[in-house]
């Protein structure tokens, strides 16, 4: 579903992503722990082309869509030809939301099916109106980004994801942003895309909900894959020496 091979990426002397090879199967959780600066957001960001890597292989095969990149010297005639239908396939959700602020919650869900995909307004409005009731805000259709908490920004921005129907879902510290008493409503909504079936890479620093959704762990430090394991013998077992020091500081 997802290949990743030989993927590197250096900013300038930083070398963030050094030689990532990993496979995800369709319907796989997988989330991506590891300290600030292992390479977390540079992974998930090459994934969606938001960044360029130096060299290696992304390969996505779904029921919808396949795309077979190798970077290099051609790299950025690729990804002019690929970049939107790519970002069809594989939807993002980052820290901080990016809400069209002069929006009201149902056009921010429903702006990309209908330029990217050109849905005609109505499907889309029905498909946004769909999605938001799916993260609980189906009586915030008309609502503006700034009447709404951090906690319903963050799920707007979950169901826009969702609205462009994407094959795959990459999540970004997608509660790092949010007060305490926040977290919990979003990692919900994240925990039901994950029941649905949904293929998923999370970046994130929240050791219950990885332990208690996540199929499988990557651990990452210093731009490496230091262990990949299933959720409970990374937790209850860590084979890394590396992984070890990482939970005994958090846990
Ligand atoms: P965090 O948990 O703090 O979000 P992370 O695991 O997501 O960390 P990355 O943001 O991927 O880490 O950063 C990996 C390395 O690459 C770090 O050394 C970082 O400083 C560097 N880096 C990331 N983006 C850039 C950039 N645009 N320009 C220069 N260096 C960068
Ligand atoms: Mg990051």
């Amino acid at each position: 579903m997802l290949e990743i091979a030989a993927l590197n990426k250096s900013f300038g002397a930083v070398k963030a992503l050094s030689d990532i090879n990993l496979t995800i199967r369709q319907g796989e959780v997988v989330c991506l722990l590891g300290p600030s600066g292992s390479g977390k957001s540079t992974l998930l960001r090459s994934i969606n082309l938001l960044e360029m890597p130096d060299a290696g292989r992304i390969g996505i095969n779904t029921p919808s869509a396949s795309f077979d990149l190798t970077f290099g010297a051609l790299a950025p005639a690729i990804v002019a030809r690929e970049l939107v239908r790519l970002r069809s396939s594989v939807g993002m959700v980052f820290q901080h939301f990016n809400l069209w602020p002069h929006m009201m919650t149902i056009e921010n869900v429903a702006e990309a099916p209908i330029c990217v995909r050109h849905e005609t307004t109505r499907h889309a409005g029905l498909t946004a109106a769909a999605m938001l009731t799916r993260v609980g805000l189906g009586g915030k259709l008309t609502t503006f980004p700034d009447h709404l908490s951090g906690g319903q920004r963050q799920r707007v921005a979950i169901a826009r994801a969702l609205a462009m129907r994407p094959d795959i879902m990459l999540f970004d510290e997608p509660t790092s942003a949010l007060d305490p008493e926040l977290v919990g409503e979003v990692l919900q909504v994240i925990e039901d895309v994950a029941a649905s079936g949904m293929t998923m890479l999370v970046a994130t620093h929240e050791m219950g909900f990885a332990r208690k959704v996540a199929d499988r762990i990557l651990f990452m430090d210093q731009g490496t894959i230091v262990e990949d394991a299933r959720a409970e013998d990374f937790f209850e077992r860590p084979q890394r020496e590396r992984s070890v020091r990482f939970l005994e500081a958090i846990l």
